[in-house]
């Protein structure tokens, strides 16, 4: 049977635009489409405003450290509106370099949002396309909760071109984009609350990680309410009223909730095609991207796996080499480093230490918690964790944590050290470069007691 296209891919986020320009690389005659900007969430909404927003708040903090340095800095003034606007236009240039990308690879772009018609025919703006292939990479959008009172709320997919700065603003949940949100505007100037339902942040990080952040975010002024949830949210004259479970109140601006994010997948024609889904409604694949019908495909957020832009990056290229070329490669998913652009940041490579006392009979611990060299002057009591995890029997290094200044760019060079099996004797034998925080990754020495 002919069709027009080999691959049609749904969705042009980072999978799917890194999917269809390496399968038209290879000869493949592609489309890709999408209702909204090219680029998907970690473009639009995501990694990249969120980052150009991490640096703007940054300033925030080091206009104090100045002082220290012999600076005068006198009321900085931050105006709002010229950081979104900036941000505007870089993302513009950014859709034009994906679009770009995409039409001098040859894939035919679409402007429109694409349902699934039979296993090989999809539908956009009411013209139908036959395909071989079809690959759905429609990535996820925040979660919103169903109580009344999430009307008054908004999502990251909102914060980043708020008409006006939030002064005060009140984050619900405690994981990466409540976080990272939370330290952007506590640095930007608000007064920043968060509101969590569990003891500590960071579910699912080293628990010492957890309790140093909790502390950190403390020292800057960042007030997470434990323990609590939303119980209502009033609008007044002079803002949000907010009302906690704890039986504590809050006046703010705005009320960002970010619990979590759901795959895209509604009306894209699942049901009728038979697609299975997971419980948590992600879409089933092997091993091969391939959800149970042969020639539709899945990644990215959409499958329920780590929801990060390198891994469906990964993804794509591992798919489409096993479509299109000789190999027959699969997805290492071990020992992905992450970071959490809070501040300070955090970077994690490997097992915490929870995980490693489960999968090893004898683990050691190193830890180091210390003053960094630029708050001796700055007048900052902000603290560097780092921490390692060692298999006593193998000596290899089974987890690296680091939550301090960098932490995102240093762990990218330790993630490569533990994809090659790297021993504690190697991280000793290692010299480290003086003056850095990094170096005292492999300067412990003694391991800790617990
Ligand atoms: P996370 O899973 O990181 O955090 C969700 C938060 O919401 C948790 O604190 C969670 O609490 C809380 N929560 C969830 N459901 C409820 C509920 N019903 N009631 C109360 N609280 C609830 O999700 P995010 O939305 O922050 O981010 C989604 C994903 O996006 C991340 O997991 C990450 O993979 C990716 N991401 C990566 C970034 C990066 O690489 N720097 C940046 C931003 C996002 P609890 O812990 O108790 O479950």
């Amino acid at each position: 049977m002919d069709f027009e296209f080999d691959l049609f891919v749904i969705g042009a986020g980072s999978g799917g635009v890194r999917a269809a320009r390496m399968a038209a690389g290879k000869g493949m005659r592609v489309a890709v489409a999408d209702n909204k900007a090219l680029g998907g969430t970690c473009v639009n909404v995501g990694c990249v405003p969120k980052k150009l927003y991490t640096y703007a708040s940054h300033f925030g903090h080091d206009f104090h450290a100045a002082k220290g340095f012999g600076w005068q800095v006198n009321n900085p003034d931050f105006h709002w509106p010229d950081l979104v606007q900036a941000k505007k236009q870089e993302i513009l240039r950014l859709n034009g370099i994906y679009g770009n990308l995409l039409a001098n690879s040859e894939v035919t772009i679409i402007d429109g949002f694409a349902h699934l018609v039979d296993a090989n025919h999809v539908r956009v703006n009411g013209q139908s396309y036959s395909a071989k292939h079809i690959l759905l990479a429609t990535g996820s959008k925040p979660s919103i909760p169903s109580e009344s009172w999430a009307k008054h709320t908004i999502t990251s997919d909102q914060i980043f071109d708020l008409d006006e700065f939030p002064q005060r603003l009140l984050v619900v949940g405690a994981g990466y984009i409540a976080l990272e949100f939370a330290c952007i505007f506590n640095g930007l100037g608000s007064q920043v609350y968060v509101s969590y339902r569990g003891d500590s942040v960071l579910r699912g990080f080293d628990h010492d990680v957890r309790q140093f952040m909790d502390s950190e975010l403390a020292k800057q002024g960042v007030n997470v309410h434990y323990q609590t949830n939303i119980k209502a949210i009033e609008k007044t004259s002079q803002g949000l009223l907010v009302s906690l479970d704890n039986g504590v109140s809050l006046e703010v601006d705005q009320v960002l909730v970010a619990m979590g994010r759901t795959p895209n997948l509604a009306n894209i024609g699942l049901e009728q095609l038979g697609i299975e889904q997971q419980q948590n409604h992600t879409i089933k694949v092997n091993k091969s991207f391939n959800t149970n019908i042969p020639s539709i495909y899945a990644l990215g957020d959409v499958t329920g796996g780590p929801q990060l832009t390198p891994v469906a990056l990964a993804e794509a290229m591992i798919l489409v080499d096993n479509l299109y070329g000789d190999n027959h490669k699969t997805m290492d998913y071990s020992n992905i480093a992450t970071a959490v652009f809070t501040h300070p940041n955090i970077g994690c490579v490997g097992l915490t230490e929870a995980e490693a006392r489960v999968e090893y009979t004898d683990i050691e611990i190193y830890r180091s918690d210390f003053r960094p060299m630029k708050h001796t002057l700055s007048g900052s009591d902000e603290r560097s964790l780092m921490k390692l995890i060692v298999d006593k029997a193998t000596d290899r290094v089974l987890g690296v944590h680091v939550v301090g200044e960098g932490a995102g760019e240093i762990l990218q060079g330790f993630a490569v050290a533990l994809k090659c099996g790297a021993t504690k004797a190697q991280f000793d034998q290692t010299i480290g470069i003086h003056p850095t925080a990094a170096e005292e990754l492999v300067t412990m020495r003694e391991p800790v007691s617990a």
